[in-house]
């Protein structure tokens, strides 16, 4: 099938972006690599009378590293994060995450920002700003505005973003001290959305000992699913993890439902496996790299 007909617009700044939203309002979409909006004009499942085309927006084409946090602007393509090693050395679970998304060909084109703003709750990138306590940098004619993972993930492909608003950049805390990450998926082929996800952090104590531990899971809720699993693992030897109580409350905190691909109870069944795998890795990184790989 065809896209309906729309207005495209490609604006050479910001500012002309800013001004074409307020124009249009909940008229328009805005497109970035197109990989996850295109698809959708084209089964006529989204219908914007204009596209308003942010790809001449090199000011936002950034990758920032520093101690505190990797920030990237809305334009930043996955494949560009994915190769940026700086980022991925300060923040490894970009990198574990980022090789889950899709196939090379759509990471070449898709945005990081893109994948947020699209709030697809199988997504990858979406549980690491969540598990990370990851912000948005949000800008309108209006103003602008920092919104938190947990305040931007409405529902399922919906935030809540004002149809006038763009996001500039994500920005992904990293976290202090010793810790180390992990993410794990399956899907039923290689490229494919995963039926389940998670993304873990495990910080481990000057002792040596597990002082907390968060995960966020994908595809088994409406958003990405944070669990904090510091009290069952808490104290423990990160490399000689008892992950049984940890495994049970986080089949217990999500709400996984059933579709052609699984049933709810291997969904649930299948996120204890991987939250189990996920928290290991995780352990085993924070004792032996502080976070790397
Ligand atoms: P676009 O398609 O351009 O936009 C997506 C949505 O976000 C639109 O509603 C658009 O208006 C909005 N948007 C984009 N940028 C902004 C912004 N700066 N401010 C406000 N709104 C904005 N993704 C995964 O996470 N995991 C997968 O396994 C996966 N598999 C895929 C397999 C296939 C075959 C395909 C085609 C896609 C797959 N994707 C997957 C989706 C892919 O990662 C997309 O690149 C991503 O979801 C959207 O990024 P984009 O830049 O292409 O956004």
């Amino acid at each position: 099938m065809k896209p309906p007909p729309f207005r495209y617009v490609a604006p050479d700044t910001t500012d002309d972006a800013l001004a074409a939203l307020a124009d249009a309002g909940d008229e328009a979409k805005v497109v970035a690599g197109g990989q996850s909006l295109i698809p959708l004009l084209n089964m006529r499942l989204a219908a914007p009378s204009v596209l308003i085309d942010i790809n001449q927006l090199t000011d936002l084409d950034r990758i920032e590293v520093s101690e505190a946090r990797v920030t990237v602007g809305a334009t930043v393509r996955q494949a560009s994060l994915e190769h940026d090693e700086e980022a991925i050395r300060r923040l490894p679970l970009l990198g574990q995450a980022l090789r889950h998304v899709a196939h090379p060909v759509i990471r070449n084109r898709g945005t990081v920002v893109g994948s947020i703003a699209h709030a697809d709750p199988a997504a990858e990138l979406p549980a690491v700003l969540a598990v990370l306590g990851g912000t948005v940098e949000v800008r309108s004619t209006a103003g602008e505005r920092t919104l938190a993972a947990e305040d931007l993930f409405v529902g399922p492909l919906e935030s809540s973003l004002d149809p006038t608003e763009l996001i500039t950049a994500a920005s992904f805390p990293v976290p202090e001290g010793r810790w180390g990450s992990a993410f794990e998926e399956l899907a039923r082929r290689h490229g494919d959305y995963a039926m389940s996800g998670v993304a873990t952090v495990v910080h481990v104590n000057g002792d040596g000992l597990v002082a907390s531990a968060q995960a966020a899971f994908t595809g088994v809720g409406p958003v990405p699913v944070v669990v904090d699993l510091s009290g069952p693992l808490a104290g423990q030897d990160p490399t000689r993890l008892d992950t049984a109580e940890a495994v049970a409350a986080a089949r217990g905190a999500i709400d996984p439902q059933p579709d052609i691909h699984a049933s709810a109870e291997y969904r649930r069944h299948l996120s204890g496996v991987l939250v189990d795998r996920a928290l290991r890795a995780a352990g085993e990184r924070a004792w032996h790299q502080g976070g790397g790989e």
